[in-house]
C-alpha cells in the first residue's frame, strides 16, 4: 500500500524516502520482534511494509527503527514497535474485519491494521493530533475513517466492531466498549494505573465475555469519561 514515490509530503524531503538503509533497519527490527516472541508472520510482514521513519522529525530519524516508544508532540507517543506487534497479534485481524482503534496518535498502528486488510475506524482525543494525522495518512495511501472525540465512549453510531484496540492505558475496561464489541469479537486493552498496565484480551462468545491477562506495558493515559479525568 505504501509507495514513497506517490507521497508528495515525503518527496519534499529526500531524508524521508524509503531508501535501502531504512529498509535494512526495518528488516533488522522485524528480526528483533521475532526474537522477542512475535510469531504471526502476517503481522511481521505488515510491520515490514509500513515505513516508521516517516512518522519522525528529521532530527530524530535515527530513532525510528529502535524498539522504543517516541514523542510525537502534544505530550503523546508513537507506541513501541513490540507493543504494536503484540496488540496486533492478539487481535487476530482477518481481512474485512471492522476495527475500532482508540488513540489515533501518529497513525502508525492504523497503517498496520490497514495493511492486514481491516476496515479501520480510529478516534483521537487531541485535536491537533487528529488534524495532523488525518491530513498526513492519506498522503501515504492509508485511509482509515478518522474521528475526533472521546474514544473511551467508543463510536456507538458505527458499532458493532469485530475488533477493538485501545492504545492508551485505561483505569478500567469501559462498559461502553464491551457493548460495542460484536458477537465473536476481540478487544485488546491495557488496564492498570497511570504508571503500568496489564494487557487484557476480552473475547465475546455467545454474549459471554472471557478475559485473558498478558504482560505489563506502560502507556500514556486514556483520558475522557471512562478514562482518567485529566
Ligand atoms: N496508536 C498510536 C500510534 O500508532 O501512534 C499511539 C497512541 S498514543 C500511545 C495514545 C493516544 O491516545 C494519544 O494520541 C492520546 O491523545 C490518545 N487518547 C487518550 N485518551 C483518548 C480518548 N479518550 N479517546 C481517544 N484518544 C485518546
Amino acid at each position: 500500500m505504501f509507495e514513497a514515490k506517490k507521497c508528495p509530503l515525503l518527496l519534499q524531503n529526500a531524508m524521508l524516502e524509503d531508501n535501502y538503509k531504512q529498509r535494512g533497519l526495518r528488516n533488522k527490527l522485524i528480526r528483533l520482534l521475532r526474537n522477542k516472541g512475535i510469531s504471526d508472520e502476517r503481522v511481521l510482514t505488515a510491520m515490514n511494509k509500513v515505513p516508521r521513519h516517516v512518522f519522525f522529525d528529521n532530527a530524530l530519524l535515527e530513532h525510528a527503527y529502535q524498539d522504543k516508544a517516541f514523542p510525537i508532540g502534544e505530550g503523546q507517543t508513537i507506541s513501541q514497535p513490540y507493543t504494536v506487534a503484540f496488540q496486533t497479534e492478539k487481535l487476530a485481524i482477518k481481512p474485512g474485519d471492522k476495527v475500532l482503534e482508540i488513540g489515533t496518535g501518529s497513525g502508525y498502528q492504523a497503517c498496520i491494521l490497514l495493511e492486514l486488510g481491516a476496515k479501520v475506524f480510529t478516534i483521537e482525543y487531541n485535536h491537533n493530533l487528529y488534524e495532523r494525522t488525518k491530513s498526513f495518512l492519506p498522503k501515504m495511501g492509508y485511509k482509515p475513517y478518522f474521528y475526533y472525540g472521546d474514544g473511551s465512549k467508543g463510536i456507538p453510531a458505527k458499532a458493532p466492531f469485530d475488533k477493538i484496540i485501545v492504545t492508551a492505558g485505561a483505569p478500567v475496561v469501559p462498559d461502553a466498549l464491551l457493548d460495542q464489541l460484536a458477537e465473536g469479537g476481540i478487544m485488546v486493552i491495557p488496564v492498570g494505573n497511570r504508571a503500568k498496565q496489564v494487557m487484557l484480551r476480552i473475547t465475546k462468545k455467545n454474549g459471554k465475555l472471557t478475559k485473558e491477562e498478558f504482560e505489563y506495558f506502560s502507556f500514556v493515559p486514556l483520558l475522557g469519561d471512562h478514562g482518567w479525568n485529566s
